[in-house]
């Protein structure tokens, strides 16, 4: 290439942001715009997680300088919330944000990045994420269906549920219709009762008209949002099923190859800082809505027995243990979690449980 035209090419890079070194300016590094789509699988707006989502479209929107402008489309304004997976795996919508464990229909293994009953609290499951060989294994297992997983968000602890009974042994359970997903389903129905996986926005109506008998969604924060302080009077913890839920950003593969390499780390550190925002959020609000339940004084909070729970974790080891002996897939996401969970229990006893139990 002759100077002049070398000098030419450089020009126009440095016009389109890309200064430096040719080799930095990868596929669509001349100012190209991108305009994507997002589907979820949350309501409109919902508290925390939908409104999590539009925060995180305006983060890669103003990072970007509007080179990728990214439309959410809430459960049902596209595609029904459960499609969400196979809308970003065929591109019609190039990004997702919704949790793992609703895909489990696809891969039985992909539960493990969102939550497993008894598992790792938010803290930890980040840090098998980020330095435990978590988010290289969701990754692989997502590489088949053309998809590109980041974890964007949890709402840490769950609430165990709302019921219109009283829970005071297993059997209380037995029988029992709850809206309950993932492997915390399967150990309900281990125990008798029968498992339901509604999305967020048809629950209150379940529950009310007595479509169900019961359900758990996720704290403080977004039950009262949804008014199932309304439907029912007894409100369980702690959420056995779910110690400290992700959720995710999926993007296709394609979609996400085609970004210059500046785009690839805006979305990228986008949703690693949505991963810390959500979960700072829930913190918050969880707490808040908790004190005004507290205040009106018409729900009943309860902590399920210590028996019940005990029986419920032998239920999950036997779930697992089953799920892990035919499918490799879970065998191998499995190991690698509970090694890394037995290693941080102790490191986890010893600081936040104790510094809890400080507290008194
Ligand atoms: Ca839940």
């Amino acid at each position: 290439m002759k100077r002049r035209e070398l000098l030419a090419a450089g020009a126009a890079a440095a016009l389109a942001g890309c200064a430096g070194e040719q080799a930095d300016c990868g596929p669509g590094a001349a100012g190209e715009r991108f305009k994507w789509k997002l589907v979820t699988t949350w309501p409109p707006n919902f508290p925390g997680l939908g409104t999590g989502v539009n925060r995180l479209v305006e983060m890669i929107d103003r990072a970007s300088g509007g080179r990728l402008k990214i439309k959410v489309y809430a459960a049902g304004e596209l595609v029904p919330p459960f499609e969400v997976f196979d809308t970003v795996r065929g591109g019609t919508a190039e990004m997702g944000h919704g949790s793992a464990y609703y895909w489990k229909g696809k891969t039985e293994a992909a539960q493990f990045f969102t939550a497993i009953p008894f598992g790792m609290t938010a803290m930890e499951l980040n840090g098998w994420f980020y330095n435990g060989g978590g988010l290289e294994l969701y990754r692989e297992l997502y590489e088949p269906f053309g998809l590109f997983p980041f974890p964007a968000g949890n709402t840490g602890v769950q609430m165990g549920g709302w019921f219109n009974r009283e829970i005071n042994s297993l059997d209380d359970l037995k029988g029992l219709k709850m809206r309950i997903p993932g492997l915390g389903g399967e150990v309900l129905r281990r125990a008798g009762g029968t498992p339901v996986n509604l999305p967020g926005a048809e629950i209150f109506t379940a529950l009310q008209t007595g479509s169900i008998d019961a359900t758990e969604w996720i704290g403080p924060y977004n039950d009262v949002a949804f008014g199932l302080n309304k439907a029912a009077r007894y409100y369980y913890y702690p959420g056995w099923q779910e110690p400290g839920p992700a959720l995710e950003c999926i993007v296709n593969r394609q979609a996400y190859d085609s970004l210059p390499a500046d785009l690839q780390a805006v979305v990228e550190i986008a949703c690693s800082a949505t991963n810390d925002q959500m979960t700072a959020e829930f913190v918050a609000r969880n707490a808040q809505s908790l004190a005004q339940l507290r205040e009106k004084g018409e729900t009943e909070i309860r902590s399920f027995p210590p028996e019940v729970l005990d029986e419920l974790r032998v239920l999950t080891d036997q779930v697992i243990d089953e799920l892990a002996a035919g499918d490799p897939a879970v065998a191998k996401v499995y190991a690698s979690f509970s090694d890394y969970r037995a290693m941080a229990e102790d490191w986890s006893n010893l600081s936040e449980r104790a510094m809890l139990n400080t507290r008194g």
